[in-house]
């Protein structure tokens, strides 16, 4: 809410250094920390990549304010384990605005603290690099916000340092948030599917556009270790493409394609 209330103030701290340091950072927190850092890389493991980009990618995705990563990849895997299910937490089946939002705002008893994590994710609570990043989140992304303000100052007085506090953290952090959660509530409830899974996921392109590739949902239910999300030709992925250009200058290998042999059983839904 604090940050719903401060992105208000947005018409009047307006400037196009605000604005520009806005696109730049929702592109590094979400496209390469969100979608390709913490989901496709740590959750799925949809690729593999030298450790200093996995810790940068892992970086950017603290930047989104979205849960260190150990948080965000336990409830993540929990999504997949039960779609739908009771034990998703931010099920559509309790309504939009609860698969949007306010299961964000929630802490369910049985995920008090940090033990249930590891149940989920096991692999990545082993790796102190990440366990660094899930620790110190909050005076990171302090220290962001501080120096975005202090760096305006320093340029351009308080009206800079304002804008870009407002203007790169405060719109930003919130436009990504949305972004981010509309894959949790609309690509459950709206758009066409590919594959017939058991759950109801759907390939949205208002998602897929605002939320750099994440829309082709129903794809990814269906083949969830795929890096690429967008499996027919119009399905622009614009994460995929990070992943590709990573991989052709030897900076990502291993990387999982989408295969018939993992959806077969998945009768196609024809195109309408
Ligand atoms: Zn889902
Ligand atoms: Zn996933």
């Amino acid at each position: 809410m604090f940050f719903h209330l401060t992105a208000l103030a947005a018409p009047f701290v307006w400037s196009w250094s605000g604005l520009v340091v806005c696109l730049v950072l929702a592109v590094l927190t979400g496209q390469l920390g969100i979608t390709a850092g913490y989901h496709r890389l740590l959750v799925h493991r949809s690729f593999a990549t030298p450790g200093p980009v996995r810790y940068f990618l892992a970086l950017c995705g603290v930047l989104a304010l979205q849960t260190g990563p150990l948080g965000w990849c336990a409830l993540h895997r929990l999504h997949h384990q039960h779609p739908e299910g009771e034990a998703d937490p931010h099920s559509p089946h309790r309504g939009f605005w609860w698969a949007h939002l306010l299961w964000f705002m929630y802490t369910h008893p049985d995920r008090v603290g940090t033990k249930w994590r590891l149940r989920f994710v096991p692999d990545l609570a082993r790796d102190p690099g990440l366990r660094f990043l899930d620790r110190f989140f909050l005076p990171i992304n302090l220290l962001v916000f501080a120096a975005l303000l202090g760096i305006g100052y320093w340029v351009g007085g308080w009206p800079l340092g304002l804008s870009l506090l407002v203007w790169g953290g405060a719109v930003r952090v919130v436009l990504i948030w949305h972004a981010t959660f509309l894959v949790n509530s609309a690509t459950h409830l709206w758009g066409y599917r590919n594959y017939t899974t058991a759950d109801d996921s759907r390939n949205n392109w208002c998602v897929a556009a605002v939320a750099f590739g994440e829309g082709w949902h129903n794809n990814h239910h269906a083949d969830p270790r795929a890096a690429r999300h967008g499996h027919r030709w119009f399905e622009l992925d614009t994460t995929w493409m990070f992943i590709r250009c990573l991989e052709a200058v030897g900076l990502a290998w291993d990387v999982v394609r989408p295969d018939r042999r993992r959806t077969a059983h998945l009768t196609p839904v024809p195109p309408a």
